[in-house]
């Protein structure tokens, strides 16, 4: 079976790593390609640490994928064939059985005029630029961060901590993570004065030009602003004709295949799985790469000819950087409702560094055959579909 995986983030070597290894056990056949853009990997969860100029580690898919037999494909899937199950990449065609789509999402807005011109954003590709203009800026500059989520809040605390000479501020459509508790969101806002991130709640950004944002409450000045507001997902999916929701995202069922097109899996924050009420899947890295074993696990059991199982999930915790000296860890019940439990300062610093640290770790054992990939699951996901609403070949 030719299996093709597109992205090579977070989802996307976890798929391929627990595929080739249960593969090469079980003894099934199976020619695995990884499409990616360039040889390593980028630790997303970390580029608010490479915008501020801290150096990181370089981590060279190929060290992961040494002796897996998966063969990496260097370059940008353009086009999606789902009728001739084909994938087209720089003038190349790859022929697949089965395709999953790991192509990650990106921080932007397509819907806000301006964000494109005048704001930088923290991607892989513009997070150099966006350190070097930071690097430039002179004393009492003003730095404007858009978007009150995690992105938006380490965003802002890391400039503030790494940058103490400019004037660095957050505005917020809403409140700053209204969805924690209250011990949570207060610690957030202690750093964020502690640090003097000015924080603008309840701002409405209607556009950005060159040196402001026109706003419902006014217009805010800044001389860099950083749109952390949102996220944009790539047109692969929804140009191939796949069934996606408003945002772009593949809609998949609970074994994570496209509803519309069930021999194509999708994995990471390019999925949206389609989940019995009250069941949610928080984007993320922490879902990202336990889907994309998932998947993984799934295509396995397709090569032995046996059922795929449901993907379930629950939520633990989330974990967030406000600067190097000071993190937030906000833990989820049972119910994965967010509760009043929280790890905060130093020690809750040094805790989201491990975590970062951990999905390293944890693609590397998976490259050595070990199940380092695991979560926590409900116990509650629907059981694994009969054989014959399973997709054809
Ligand atoms: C600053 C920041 C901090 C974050 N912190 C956290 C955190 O603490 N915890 C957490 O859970 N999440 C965090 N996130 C979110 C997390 O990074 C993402 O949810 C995660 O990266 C999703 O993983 P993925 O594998 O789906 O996609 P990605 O990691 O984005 O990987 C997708 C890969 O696919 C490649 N690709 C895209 N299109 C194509 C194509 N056409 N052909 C070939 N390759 C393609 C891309 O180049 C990319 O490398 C953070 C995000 C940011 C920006």
């Amino acid at each position: 079976m030719d299996i093709v995986i597109i992205g090579g983030g977070y989802a996307g070597v976890a798929c391929a790593l627990r595929l080739a290894h249960r593969a090469r056990r079980q003894g099934t056949a199976a020619r695995i390609r990884l499409i990616h853009p360039a040889p390593v990997l980028v630790e997303r969860i970390r580029l608010h640490q490479a915008a501020t100029g801290q150096g990181l580690r370089e981590r060279r898919i190929g060290t992961l994928l040494r002796r897996s037999g998966v063969e990496l494909v260097q370059g940008w899937a353009e086009a999606i064939d789902p009728q001739e199950r084909a994938v087209h990449v720089g003038g190349q065609q790859f022929a697949w059985d089965r395709l999953v789509l790991a192509i990650g999402s990106r921080s932007g807005s397509d819907e806000v005029p301006g964000v494109a011109e005048h704001a930088h954003t923290l991607n892989p590709a513009t997070a150099p630029a966006l350190r070097e203009r930071l690097q430039a800026l002179p004393r009492n500059a003003r730095v404007l961060v858009v978007g009150g989520g995690l992105t938006g809040i380490e965003a802002a605390s890391e400039v503030a901590e790494s940058f103490p000479r400019l004037e660095v501020s957050l505005a917020t459509e809403g409140r700053l993570v209204d969805d924690f508790s209250p011990a949570g969101r207060d610690h957030i806002l202690h750093v964020m004065r502690k640090l003097r991130v000015d924080v603008h709640e309840g701002v409405r950004v209607h556009s950005v030009s060159a040196a402001r944002l026109e706003t419902d409450s006014g217009a805010l000045a800044f001389d860099l602003c950083v749109w952390a507001a949102g996220f944009a997902l790539p047109p692969l999916a929804w140009d191939a004709g796949l069934r996606v929701n408003a945002h772009g995202q593949v809609l998949v069922d609970p074994q994570l295949r496209s509803v519309s097109h069930p021999w194509i899996y999708a994995a990471g924050d390019i999925a949206a799985p389609v989940l019995p009420p009250g069941q949610t899947v928080p984007m993320g890295c922490k879902s990202a790469m336990p889907m994309g074993a998932h998947v993984g696990d799934n295509l396995a059991r397709e090569l032995r000819g046996e059922p795929g199982e449901a993907f379930d999930y629950a939520l633990l915790f989330y974990c967030v950087s406000l600067g190097r000296r000071d993190g937030l860890i906000q833990w989820a019940d049972d119910e994965g409702r967010l509760t009043g439990r929280i790890l905060t300062g130093r020690r809750g610093a040094w805790f989201k560094e491990m975590i970062c640290r951990s999905t390293w770790w944890a693609l590397l054992m998976e490259s050595r055959g070990t199940k380092a990939v695991v979560w926590k699951r409900t116990g509650r996901a629907p059981q694994a579909m009969p054989r014959a609403e399973r997709a054809p070949g």
